[in-house]
């Protein structure tokens, strides 16, 4: 492989030679831009290290000539520069087509570690400009697609916000309906019509408080896509920015184009490693990650922040066409692909503006799905209700029972020797049992009964409107298919049993009654040898 080194002072090729020699490694000298060209038309390069100042045709004009050349234009260029200081010249160079810059005096790690990465990559592309331009609008497609994934995401969270706050707002509206309807059929009872308007106004309350807690859902539209060339931003706070480049000179170039905004703070570091310190220490509203640096490659960096749980939305800054990379980073979650060639004030203004607003989208998602976890109503695993929902309904039932003089059962169950379940087949193997108890229930339970999962093991069933009769020989039934259901997992198969307790409605005088009562069942359940079902009568309250 031909590496070409172009430099004035025999002394830098010098130098440079001793870094880079090794087998394999063929390293042609030239002393002039001019020297350079003809060079380039005699051999093939994976790689050229151009020194900026040098007489007559100095580092730039030859790196635009190279890029200029058909032949030429996709062999990688390294500036090698000793004016570090006068960075609007870095800049220059990557407007030129460089990949990447060094500085004299020259590091000999960060050399070989930038050279080798070139040569790696000169291996692998042959077509490297289709290739780039293929990638390149596949680059653009993928990070089209990110921004409508979220959009979409935003839209499911609203959608199943909505359908929870319909499901919660139908129980004290079903309520308050049933009032008004009893309201109007008493004639002149002082005393039920104040019992009903209380109930009305308890109804009146719950639907607020759930109209309060809508209120409290922060959802904001999504801004327009930041396109325009202006180079303000306007922020309500201060945007904290943490820059990852070996340069401390790309850094200031970056802040230069930035100009003067007081609400942006910039902060540098030099390294992978000093990144994570300064990530620890300070929150940052984004990263702006040179894509190679002295202890690694932007794909380390990602791999660190992956393990170390950093979620701060990163933009990659890499090298002339590089879309490889851009692919690669792209796919591991940077937010933005930034060519350095492209670096001006409106390119970071907009970078900036979308990744704050794709940012502020995301974090919308999290707060409406945490909400969502909040008011759920639904037992993952089971898919039967849950808790939270079940006590409402009890509560709703229990009034009706007593207001239409009728009854209701509540029914108590808990699995037996759950845990030896879990100890003997693993955890993974109880909750697939879990998941199966919940679907031979619903199976069982009439279409007017309500099966919820009531936490760990245990599972509760509301009775709206039934007669004590059937429903014992009912359970006894349920109890009885748990026991010869078979059980598989894996290999293995086993059986389990379910000790199940029932009360009425009619014997308690408030909810926690009538759930003490169910709880009294079960236990005396339980006591009896298990794999029974147990009803809760007076006679027995006194045993407990
Ligand atoms: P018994 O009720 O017959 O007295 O015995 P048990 O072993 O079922 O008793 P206990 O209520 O003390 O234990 C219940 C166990 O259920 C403990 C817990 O590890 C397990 N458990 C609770 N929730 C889950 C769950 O979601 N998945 C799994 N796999 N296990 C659970
Ligand atoms: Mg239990
Ligand atoms: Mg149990």
């Amino acid at each position: 492989m031909n590496i070409l080194i172009v430099d004035d002072k025999p002394a830098n090729l010098l130098a440079l030679q001793k870094i880079l020699k090794r087998p394999g490694l063929n390293i042609i000298e030239a002393k002039s831009g001019n020297d350079a060209l003809s060079l380039l038309l005699e051999y093939k390069f994976a790689l050229i290290l151009l020194d900026v100042q040098m007489p007559d045709m100095d580092g730039f004009e030859t790196a635009e000539i190279i890029r200029g050349n058909e032949e030429t234009r996709n062999i990688p260029i390294i500036f090698v520069t000793a004016i570090s200081k006068e960075r609007k010249y870095v800049f220059k160079g990557y407007d030129k087509g460089a990949v990447d810059y060094l500085f004299k005096p020259l590091d000999p790690d960060i050399l070989q570690c930038k050279v080798n990465v070139f040569l790696e990559l000169y291996g692998q592309k042959g077509k490297l400009e289709e290739a780039n331009a293929k990638l390149k609008r596949a680059n653009e497609k993928v990070l089209e697609q990110q921004k409508a994934l979220i959009e979409e995401e935003r839209l499911k969270v609203l959608l199943q916000i909505a359908g929870a706050k319909a499901q919660e707002l139908n129980q004290p509206l079903l309520s308050l309906l049933e009032d008004v309807e009893l309201m109007e059929n008493i004639n002149h009872n002082p005393e039920k019509a104040a019992e009903y308007l209380n109930r009305i106004k308890e109804s009146g309350r719950k639907i607020s408080d759930i109209a309060k807690k809508i209120k409290t859902i922060h959802y904001s539209d999504p801004l327009p896509s930041y396109h325009g060339s202006s180079t303000i931003i306007s922020f309500d706070r201060e945007i904290k920015i943490l820059m990852v480049d070996d340069s401390e000179d790309v850094f200031e170039g970056l802040k230069a184009f930035l100009g003067v905004q007081d609400l942006i703070n910039m902060s540098w570091a030099a390294n992978i490693k000093e990144a994570l310190i300064m990530l620890e220490q300070d929150k940052f509203d984004m990263i702006f990650l040179n894509h190679i640096l002295e202890d690694g490659t932007c794909i380390d960096f990602f791999r660190t922040m992956e393990k170390e749980g950093i979620e701060t939305p990163v933009i990659v800054v890499a090298g002339h066409g590089d879309e490889m990379l851009a692919s690669q980073v792209i796919q591991l979650g940077a937010y933005e692909y930034l060519p350095k060639n492209r670096i001006n004030s409106a390119s970071i203004c907009r970078i900036i503006n979308n990744t704050l607003e794709r940012c502020r989208l995301r974090s919308d998602v999290k707060r409406a799905q945490a909400k969502m976890a909040e008011m759920s109503i639904v037992d993952e695993l089971t898919k039967l209700r849950n808790r939270r929902y079940f006590i409402e309904v009890l509560e709703g039932e229990f009034e009706r029972a007593r207001r239409y003089e009728t009854e209701m059962a509540l029914i108590m169950m808990d699995m037996d020797y759950f845990k030896k379940i879990n100890d003997t087949y693993g955890h993974l193997a109880g909750d697939m049992v879990l998941s199966e108890i919940g679907k031979i229930l619903k199976e069982h339970v009439r279409r007017s009964d309500l099966a919820c999962r009531y936490g760990g093991e245990e599972f509760a069933v509301i009775l709206p409107n039934t007669s004590r009769d059937n429903i014992y020989a009912a359970y006894d039934r349920f109890r009885e298919m748990v026991s010869k259901h078979s059980f598989e997992y894996g290999s293995k198969q086993f059986y389990i049993t379910v000790s199940i307790g029932i009360a009425f409605s009619n014997d308690a005088k408030s909810i926690e009654d009538l759930l003490a009562h169910a709880d009294q069942a079960l236990y005396q359940a339980k006591k009896t040898g298990r794999n029974k079902v147990a009803t809760f009568t007076t006679g027995n309250e006194q045993d407990d």
